[in-house]
């Protein structure tokens, strides 16, 4: 009480200073108090100085201290640079690289937003058609895979070539292409008019978590197939990019790339070959002596657009060692 009245009389005193000098007259005499009050029974602890005596002999412990620190220094920059959200999920900044001939081709702001929109919707498992997941399918639906994705850059180029093959020239400056922007923490994606692999038209292709920071590391797309709005029907609801980006993020296609393959996850029924097309459901396959209902509306098969709408649960634990602090693509965690 003696202490607050003093400062309220000093404040009164004091009222027409500015607030560097009011807090100057205020310390002085809080100092006094406590010096006249020194062997009043304060709050004490001796965590440190205990932590420190400890640190001083013994090596180990110092080691152990350095990389608590680091690591929860890391951390912060991290949720400070909002590449791992609050809730844990991995942000991965993109790059586009457009190449385009064509206005057509040279897709706009608002179509590489949108697709980043519909990237984001796939990952988090917020698309409007999830509920259009079968019943018998729903228990092993990834959900959110906590992947998100965030447009950092876009960088145009004009092009004289209407055609690219899967040789990674569009990400070679030599060739015409556009080199990779830091491909260890950006995922980049390359936009070109059309592309072919031996003579068929393919939609795009994408890198796996081994080609990580390499220069032609990231994603290529042919335009028609990229974002929604002016693409080409039935690929025209940005899903080429959620199944490519499956791929960047170690994903198999789910017949496992082979009659009765394996695509190395448990929960996605083992089936015949890629299914094209709008199935409809349920659609059986025997592999092995054995009939099943196949998972078809699945990101990472090949059917159309709008007759894919799922990752699996046994999927999202893939994306998920990935993008771990420990995982291949960790990079994407830091600019
Ligand atoms: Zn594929």
């Amino acid at each position: 009480m003696k202490k607050l009245l003093f400062g309220a009389i000093v404040l009164g005193f004091m009222s027409a200073c500015n607030s560097d000098s009011l807090s100057n007259q205020n310390e002085n005499p809080a100092n006094k108090e406590d010096a006249s009050s020194a062997d009043m029974f304060k709050r004490g602890c001796a965590s440190e100085e205990v932590r420190q005596e400890a640190l001083k002999s013994n090596a180990e412990l110092r080691q152990k201290f350095v990389t608590l620190e680091a690591n929860t220094e890391k951390f912060a920059n991290e949720l400070k640079l909002g590449k791992v959200l609050a809730d844990g999920t991995v942000e991965i900044p993109v790059v586009v690289n457009v190449l385009y001939k064509t206005t057509a081709e040279n897709v706009s702001d608002a179509r590489i937003a949108e697709q980043i929109a519909v990237l984001n919707a796939d990952f988090t498992g917020t698309n409007t058609d999830a509920n259009k997941i079968p019943v018998e399918f729903q228990t092993v639906s990834a959900g959110d895979t906590k992947v998100k994705f965030k447009l950092v850059n876009t960088i145009r180029k004009a092009t004289t070539k209407t055609s690219w093959a899967t040789n990674d020239d569009m990400k070679k400056v030599s060739k015409g292409g556009i080199a990779a922007t830091s491909p260890s923490n950006y995922l980049n994606i390359w936009i070109v008019g059309k592309m072919t692999s031996q003579g068929k038209t393919i939609l795009g292709y994408a890198t796996f978590p081994e080609s990580a920071g390499l220069w032609n590391d990231g994603v290529a797309i042919a335009a028609p197939y990229f974002g929604k709005t002016g693409a080409s029907s039935p690929f025209n609801l940005g899903r080429t990019a959620t199944h490519e980006v499956g791929h960047y993020l170690n994903l198999r296609h789910i017949w496992g790339d082979a009659n009765c393959g394996n695509d190395q996850v448990t929960d996605t029924p083992t089936q015949t070959t890629a299914n094209y097309g709008k199935p409809s459901y349920p659609l059986y396959n025997t592999c092995g002596g054995v009939q099943r209902s196949v998972m078809f509306m699945n990101y990472m098969d090949y059917v159309d657009d709008a007759a894919m709408f799922m990752f699996s649960a046994g999927q999202k634990a893939r994306v998920q060692s990935v993008i771990a602090s420990t995982g291949a693509r960790s990079g994407l965690r830091l600019y």
